[in-house]
């Protein structure tokens, strides 16, 4: 007779709200066991009964077979002694105190949906809410755990018998599909225009779409927050939207149908197709082709344009191919430039009203905004430039345990961090915490990874800057909470946070190049070009740029002519009519700038690399008013001609490297007629050779080996792969991020593991 027993197994991940259950169910039933399986808030429980070989074939199972957008961290299984249960059962779900477990992100829809949407046979045929347990809204719905429909907002939608049916069969793809819905018992769409309802259900969509083909613009209640839609083929339309939401440059996202649309506009990759298409469906920046029809102002003084495919069915209907609608759409986020995307109701036709023609909503309520991700592919490798929906809330490992931490992060393109044993919980895109609105949008985020997660920090950790936003939030709560505050150095938290999602050890130590537009120093200047040497605990500052005066302070990140006049001034250069940024400003405007450079008034000394390719992008007459961040310096990226190899020289003397030679060369070029695709590379090969050269003195120096890239200045892709590679040449192990964006959003990663090791030694 076979022998029997049984097994407990308890698996942690992302396990729940991806049909690990009804996984786990069908193959108990496969192997003939009883027993059960459970949620609970640290993961999935399950007990087996039944023939041995069996249990252990089922054990080696799970992670062979687990569903496909499941992640297994831990299983552990023990035997137990047989005991005859009838059946197999799926238990409900349990609460454990102080466990947690990780939250799946959203997830697009898949292929099966995406067939049922158009199917004419389908009960679901056309219904904008369809979802499985493999695709649908996850992250944005959950209210608290474990992930179960009372739990989130689909509370408010009883199911109807036929979904019931369907939640409740093991063997349907719906089982346990906590947002399952359908057209008889889901959610709804509405179209309203001028306040009143106008359309509900087909006909709401009818009538949006129709005003989209008029070049109408439309806000669409989305799966994280409001969209703006518009005809993106329509230069009007796109121009009012520009005008309306008084976004006069910065690209906008689009949406298409497709890939093979997309491909009419842009050269797609295999690694950016499976980009596109993945479960996650970020934006995808893609070079764009010559013959593409779209307008430039789609993407002004660009090569590329950034595309999404429909990640809900909801999109899939708006975009839906059908002769004279157009095949490509704005989908920008619906927001007033500075402020964060609406995603309530209430406020959405507030904030938008002025911005859209009408509204198609419906009502699912979104618990929590997300905005669109936002990738591209570097030396041969996705970059990410936001990260939020379909990534967050997904934890990194960090490859050391430290103290519970919360970390508020930085000023703008703000993400906070809550830190527990060897789990790092990176936030979605908060964006720039400058304005009440955001810093609402922070607070309410941190309540709510640290109920999700169950994490209580034990230390805060903030920027150094005195009169950040977020600074003075996170030193109140220190006060309120009794929590010690670190603040921890902008730059040194860049470089720990690539470190970090590197895998580097406590004892390790880099040379870091945090390259980027602003961050307070430890001298109260605006440091932004910095060469540390640093491990997790501590850096020291061994280069930066010569300082040279930011007048009119944080406005000139914006006014970049006035940084030009400044590196002029400050290197005894005439201020000559001949130059772009000196015929750019008027007289009045010169005069008010030499005087505050001359008797140093709201001039705030600066180091940072992002003002130096502001200046130089101003000096060539490429850019003088960047209307979002880092404008100048795309602009300056997107000129500069591959094939060049000259370089200019920047010298470099015990720890200050010099900019004058830079600048007279750059205006001796321009002078002599020199194209300007030239002198931009030229330019940019000469921070490459610099970067090569102080490594190179460090490692002599100092024995280092290993040099780490953060910064927003590394999302310049031309710089990047050049200083890789040539680094790479040299010997160099080089580290860039590839879990957080190179920008600020990866700042709470690095203040959190700053304050961590802190706290240990
Ligand atoms: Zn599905
Ligand atoms: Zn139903
Ligand atoms: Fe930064």
């Amino acid at each position: 007779m076979a022998s029997l027993k049984g097994s407990h197994i308890e698996v942690t991940g992302i396990v729940q709200g991806v049909g690990f259950r009804p996984f786990i169910f069908s193959l108990a039933k496969h192997f003939d066991l009883s027993g059960w399986v459970l949620n609970n808030s640290r993961g999935v429980a399950i007990e087996v009964f039944g023939d041995a070989q069996c249990v252990d074939e089922f054990v080696r199972d799970i992670s062979k077979k687990r569903p496909p957008h499941s992640r297994i961290d831990t299983l552990s299984a023990h035997d137990l002694p047989y005991e005859k249960l009838d059946d197999f059962q799926i238990k409900p779900s349990e609460s454990i105190e102080g466990q947690y477990q990780p939250v799946s992100p959203d997830l697009a829809i898949c292929s099966d949906c995406r067939q049922e949407l158009f199917d004419k046979n389908d009960r679901r045929y056309r219904y904008p809410f369809v979802n499985c347990t493999n695709c649908g809204p996850r992250f944005t719905i959950i209210k608290t755990i474990p992930y179960d429909r009372p739990n989130t907002t689909m509370a408010d939608f009883p199911m109807c018998d036929e979904c019931k049916q369907e939640y409740e069969n093991p063997l349907d793809r719906r089982f346990h599909a906590q947002p399952i819905a359908c057209p008889n018992c889901g959610p709804q769409l509405t179209w309203i225009v001028d306040c009143k309802q106008i359309a509900a259900k087909n006909d709401a969509l009818i009538q949006a779409r129709s005003f989209i083909k008029q070049g109408k613009i439309v806000a669409l209640k989305g799966l994280g927050g409001y969209h703006l839609v518009c005809d993106a083929s329509s230069e009007e339309a796109v121009a009012r939207l520009r005008g309306r939401k008084k976004r006069s440059d910065k690209p906008f996202a689009l949406m298409a149908f497709d890939v093979p649309t997309i491909r009419k506009h842009c050269n797609v990759s295999t690694l950016e197709h499976e980009l596109l298409i993945d479960s996650k469906q970020p934006i995808v920046i893609l070079n764009r082709l010559p013959e593409s029809s779209l307008p430039k102002s789609l993407a002004p003084n660009q090569n590329t344009l950034g595309f999404m495919l429909p990640y809900t069915p909801l999109h899939l209907l708006v975009c839906e191919p059908e002769p004279g609608f157009p095949e490509v759409l704005v989908m920008t986020s619906g927001n007033l430039s500075d402020e964060p995307i609406a995603y309530k109701d209430q406020n959405a036709f507030e904030s938008l009203e002025s911005i859209a023609d009408g509204f198609l909503i419906h009502d699912r309520e979104i618990e929590t905004r997300v905005d669109d991700s936002l990738i591209r592919v570097a030396v041969g490798n996705p970059y990410l430039i936001r990260r939020s929906r379909g990534y967050s809330p997904d934890n990194i490992d960090l490859p050391v345990t430290i103290p519970s931490v919360l970390a508020i992060g930085a000023e703008l393109k703000n993400t906070f961090c809550l830190t527990k044993d060897q789990n790092a919980f990176v936030s979605h895109y908060i964006g720039d915490v400058e304005n009440y609105e955001t810093l609402q949008a922070l607070e309410a985020g941190i309540d709510h990874y640290k109920a999700l997660f169950k994490i209580n920090p034990v230390a805060i950790a903030a920027d150094l800057h005195p009169d950040y936003l977020a600074t003075k939030f996170a030193k109140n709560l220190g006060w309120e909470r009794n929590l010690p505050l670190f603040h921890v150095q902008h730059h040194h938290a860049h470089i720990a946070a690539c470190m970090a999602e590197n895998g580097c050890t406590a004892e390790e130590s880099v040379i870091g190049f945090a390259f980027d537009g602003t961050g307070y120093g430890e001298d109260g200047n605006i440091w932004g070009s910095e060469v540390l040497i640093c491990d997790y605990a501590h850096s020291d500052r061994i280069y930066h740029l010569d300082y040279v005066p930011q007048p009119s302070g944080d406005a000139a990140a914006k006014h970049v002519s006035r940084m030009a006049l400044s590196y002029l001034w400050h290197h005894g250069i005439p201020w000559d009519e001949d130059l772009p940024p000196v015929a750019y400003l008027c007289a009045d405007e010169r005069s008010m700038l030499n005087s505050m450079l001359t008797n140093h008034i709201n001039s705030p000394l600066t180091s940072s690399m992002g003002r130096l390719f502001d200046a130089v992008s101003s000096l060539l007459g490429v850019c003088q008013l960047s209307t979002y961040e880092g404008q100048a310096a795309i602009e300056l990226e997107a000129i500069a001609d591959p094939n060049v190899a000259g370089s200019y020289c920047f010298p470099f003397d015990r720890n200050i490297i010099r900019t004058k030679q830079v600048i007279s060369d750059v205006i001796i070029d321009c002078r002599a007629g020199v194209p300007r695709g030239i002198i931009a590379a030229k330019f940019h090969n000469s921070v490459v050779n610099l970067i090569a050269s102080l490594a190179g003195k460090i490692r002599s120096d100092k024995g280092l080996n290993k040099v780490a890239l953060s910064g927003g200045v590394w999302q310049n892709i031309y710089l990047l792969e050049r200083t890789i590679q040539k680094l790479n040449m040299e010997g160099f192990q080089v580290l860039i991020h590839n879990k957080l964006p190179a920008n600020d959003s990866c700042v709470s990663l690095g203040q959190a593991v700053v304050a961590g090791f802190n706290m240990k030694g």
